[in-house]
Formats: structure tokens, C-alpha cells, sequence
């Protein structure tokens, strides 16, 4: 006999940018799946983007929610290496096909068949939330859970690009945006060694950069600044949604230097490709990163106190906090709590 149950969630129905309660039935777990308790989720401008359908992968009811941090509630019969009570976590992906090359080479978040945990699947925004076992992250004791979700898409994201492309502790490397996956950046590269510049739209964000690690700030839209910056960087991680003159923040590179995105910027660049010819540059882009990779990021943000600052706020003010990320005015990631 199956046995059924509910998940007590926030769900939008339509592309209007309000949530409501929305309670969805779930049969019995599958073999390799994991069923999480929610203590804390952050709020990522991913969860913005599908809550708006800005991508066109919105599938209704949306349930968002992707740094989940919780306890396990229940395992399915294949799984080994968790049991019920574990602190664990959950970010962009919540399953992977396991078989593909990527998969078979420890790149599972490049794997093209990943279940993304909120598209057309429920996400963290619950009392509850499903994964595959193999997506399900230990989190590391010694870890602040409050603050720990964001790790989970915000912090990858711009950990995962350090480790992909080897950058250096003589690196200088510049962040664009200081926003939830910015402020995080700044203090995984000032830990990692390396001569850190912020880019910001804000000037009141310059003194907190400084603070979070940066040496240097400068201005994301003032071109003269950016044009003092010329020859400048070894890498350079934009993590904005919007345009900025690309063209110019190549020019601030060093030869063989990288202008990498992360920031789901929707306009096409409009580069020079000799810009990129002449000094031998590149550009490129890269979702979260993989499961062993957020272990390796979270054991490193635990060994050097690394943590993202947060702004707390109950589950039940859901649509407030997204407004708060909507406006812009987020210090710097909003989690929501269900506590
Ligand atoms: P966020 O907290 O809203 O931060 C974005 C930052 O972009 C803002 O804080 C702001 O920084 C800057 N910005 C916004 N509008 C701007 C404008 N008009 N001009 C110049 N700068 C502007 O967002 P987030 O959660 O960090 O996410 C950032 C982006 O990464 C989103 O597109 C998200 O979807 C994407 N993302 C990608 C991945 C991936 O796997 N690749 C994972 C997670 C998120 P300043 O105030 O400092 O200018
Ligand atoms: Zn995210």
C-alpha cells in the first residue's frame, strides 16, 4: 500500500511575482531519494528570474528555493551514507543522470540531463523538500546553518570558477556586482590570496567591500575609472544580471587574462573579438559546480571563517523578502527561515 503525505510550500502561480500557500501530496520516496526537514533557505535572484519567468523556464505552480539547509527526514532504501537527523543541504541541482561523462568525471553540474531543484521540481520554499541522495550536501560541523544556505548556489558559483580555472594567489582579480554571489566572492579570493578589486554600481557599497575583502573599489558604470583600470587584471568575475560595457571591462584585463560570467546577463555581448586576439584573452561561463566541489568550498570557508552575510526573515514573509531582493537593497542575501 502507498502511503502519501503533504508538503506545506509557498507557490506562484503565474508570472504576477506573488507567492501563496500551496500544499502538494508525495508518495513514497524513490530508492535514491532524500526527503529534508527545511530549518533555512536563502533567496537567490535566480529565484527572482523563474518567479518572473525572465528565462522562459518557469513551469507553474513554482515552487523556488535552492540554498536549502536542513535535517534529513527519511531515506530511501538505496541510500547509505546519510540517516535521518544529518545536517544537510541542497542548492541549484537536485539530481543528476549519474552515467555521463560529465557525471563519470566529477563534473555532475555540467551533466545536461541535472533535475535543477526549481524547475519543474519543488524547491526549498517548504516545510520539506525531495533530492537525490547524490545531490544532497553533509554539511561540515563547525558551519553557522543560518548563513550556511546561501553556500550552497551563491557561494559555488563564484567558488567553483577559482578551482575550474586555477587562479593564483599572485592573481589580481576583480568582481563585478556585489551582490549575494559578489560579497561572497570577495572574501573566498582575499582567503584564497589574491589582490581583490570590487566592482560596484554603489558607492555606498565601497567602505562594506573594503571590509569584506577587497583592496580596491571601483565604480561597474563610470568609465573612467574603468578605463584607468586598463591592463589590470589576471580574471575577472561578473556576476550582474544586467549590460555593462563589456568591451571595456575586457580592456582592463591583462594579456591571457579571463572575463568569466555568472550573472545571467540576457542581452548578447557585443565584444571586438580582437580585443580578445590581440592580448591572447578569453571569456566564458559556468553554472554552480559540483558536489565535490561544494565540499571542497565549504571545508575552506570553515577553515578561514568565510560566511555570507545574511538578513533573516520567517518563511511566512516570503513576498516581503522577495521584495526586498527586488529592490536591490539586500546586505547582502536574504534567508528565509522556518524557525
Ligand atoms: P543580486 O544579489 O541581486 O546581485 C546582483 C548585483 O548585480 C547587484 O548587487 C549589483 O551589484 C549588480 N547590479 C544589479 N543591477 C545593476 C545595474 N543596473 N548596473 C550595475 N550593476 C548592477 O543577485 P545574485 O543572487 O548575486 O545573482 C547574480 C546573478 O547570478 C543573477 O543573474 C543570478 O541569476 C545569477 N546566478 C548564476 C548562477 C550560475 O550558476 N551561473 C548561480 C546563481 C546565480 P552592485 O550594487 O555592487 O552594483
Ligand atoms: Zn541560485
Amino acid at each position: 500500500m502507498s502511503t502519501t503525505k503533504k508538503i506545506h510550500a509557498y507557490a506562484a502561480f503565474d508570472a504576477s511575482g506573488k507567492l501563496q500557500p500551496y500544499s502538494y501530496e508525495v508518495g513514497e520516496l524513490s530508492p535514491n531519494e532524500v526527503e529534508i526537514d527545511v530549518l533555512y533557505c536563502g533567496l537567490c535572484h535566480s529565484d527572482l528570474s523563474m518567479l518572473d519567468n525572465e528565462w522562459g523556464l518557469s513551469q507553474y505552480p513554482l515552487v523556488p528555493g535552492h540554498e536549502v539547509i536542513g535535517k534529513v527526514a527519511e531515506i530511501g532504501c538505496n541510500v547509505s551514507n546519510m540517516e535521518k537527523g544529518m545536517t544537510v543541504g541542497l542548492g541549484w541541482h537536485s539530481g543528476y543522470c549519474g552515467h555521463c561523462s560529465s557525471c563519470k568525471t566529477g563534473d555532475e553540474n555540467l551533466c545536461q540531463s541535472a533535475q535543477p531543484t526549481i524547475v519543474a521540481h519543488h524547491g526549498g520554499f517548504a516545510d520539506k523538500v525531495r533530492a537525490d541522495a547524490a545531490s544532497v550536501i553533509m554539511i561540515p560541523e563547525g558551519i553557522d546553518l543560518d548563513s550556511a544556505g546561501p553556500m550552497l548556489c551563491g557561494g559555488i558559483t563564484v567558488f567553483n570558477p577559482m578551482v575550474q580555472f586555477d587562479v593564483k594567489a599572485t592573481d589580481k582579480v576583480a568582481v563585478i556586482g556585489i551582490g549575494g554571489l559578489g560579497h561572497i566572492a570577495l572574501q573566498f579570493l582575499r582567503a584564497w590570496g589574491c589582490e581583490v578589486t570590487a566592482f560596484t554600481s554603489h558607492d555606498s557599497k565601497r567602505q562594506e567591500a573594503l571590509e569584506l575583502g577587497a583592496h580596491k573599489t571601483l565604480n561597474s558604470r563610470n568609465q573612467e575609472e574603468i578605463e584607468a583600470a586598463a591592463d589590470s587584471f589576471d580574471f575577472i568575475i561578473s556576476t550582474v544580471n544586467v549590460k555593462l560595457d563589456w568591451g571595456m571591462f575586457i580592456s582592463t584585463l591583462k594579456p591571457k587574462g579571463r572575463l568569466h560570467f555568472v550573472g545571467a546577463t540576457l542581452e548578447p555581448l557585443d565584444l571586438q573579438v580582437f580585443s580578445l586576439i590581440m592580448g591572447q584573452r578569453s571569456i566564458s561561463g559556468s553554472p554552480v559546480g559540483s558536489p565535490s566541489t561544494i565540499d571542497m568550498m565549504l571545508q575552506f570557508a570553515k577553515q578561514h571563517g568565510i560566511k555570507p552575510k545574511i538578513e533573516m526573515y520567517p518563511m511566512s514573509k516570503i513576498n516581503e523578502a522577495f521584495d526586498r531582493l527586488r529592490s536591490g537593497k539586500a546586505r547582502y542575501r536574504i534567508v528565509l527561515s522556518n524557525s
